[in-house]
């Protein structure tokens, strides 16, 4: 049985920080994968697929379904690890709902948890543009991907809630501080 833990938070929340470093601290039971990362890596290989998923991250909209479901159900076969931390995924009610009815057919996959990283908007910006990774961390794309994650927010955390799922961490603190707790959380669950 794998168990599944989701992360998701703002652009800027530190989610993907976060869960790559618990991964590195545990690295014979923790896998973990950012979406954003994994549809990076498809832009960066040149293929026909990376240029139709970059079209939609530098202007910070949301990647089309069947290519996102595609991108994280293959990291979780791919995973021979018992946990698997994915963060930036949901970001819709249509990933949430699709997430939902694999995970409804597959047995061998728990969905553990979903661990919202909350940060404000103003945090939110300072670290984006104060970092500026990628083409997409500019300030007219970055309201644009605040408006992408906020707008389906509400029914996430509802949805998650309502199964007793949804985990909230303070994204406002050191790396250090936010790992931690993080990290005490998912071991409280595995
Ligand atoms: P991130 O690195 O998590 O901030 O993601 C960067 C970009 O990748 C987003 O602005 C989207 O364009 C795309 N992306 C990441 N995760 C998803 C997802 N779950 N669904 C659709 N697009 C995504």
């Amino acid at each position: 049985m794998k168990k599944l833990f989701l992360i998701i938070g703002a652009p800027g929340s530190g989610k993907t920080t976060d869960a790559e470093i618990i991964a590195a601290n545990n690295p014979d039971t923790i896998a973990h994968y950012s979406t954003g990362d994994l549809l990076r890596a498809e832009v960066a290989s040149g293929t026909p697929l990376g240029a139709t998923i970059d079209s939609y991250i530098s202007k910070g909209n949301l990647v089309p379904l069947e290519i996102v479901i595609d991108t994280i159900v293959s990291a979780i076969n791919r995973s021979d690890k018992p946990v698997i931390l994915i963060d930036g995924f949901p970001r819709s009610v249509e990933q949430m709902e699709a997430l939902d009815r694999i995970l409804a057919d597959e047995p061998g996959i728990e969905l553990v948890s979903v661990i919202e990283v909350e940060v404000s908007e103003e945090v939110a910006r300072e670290r984006v543009l104060g970092r500026a990774r990628g083409a997409d961390d500019n300030e007219e794309v970055f309201k644009n991907r605040m408006k992408v994650f906020t707008e389906p927010l509400a029914a996430i955390r509802k949805f998650y809630g309502q199964k007793g799922l949804l985990h909230t961490i303070n994204g406002e603190r050191t790396i250090e501080e936010i790992v931690d707790e993080m990290e005490a959380f998912i071991k409280s669950k595995i």
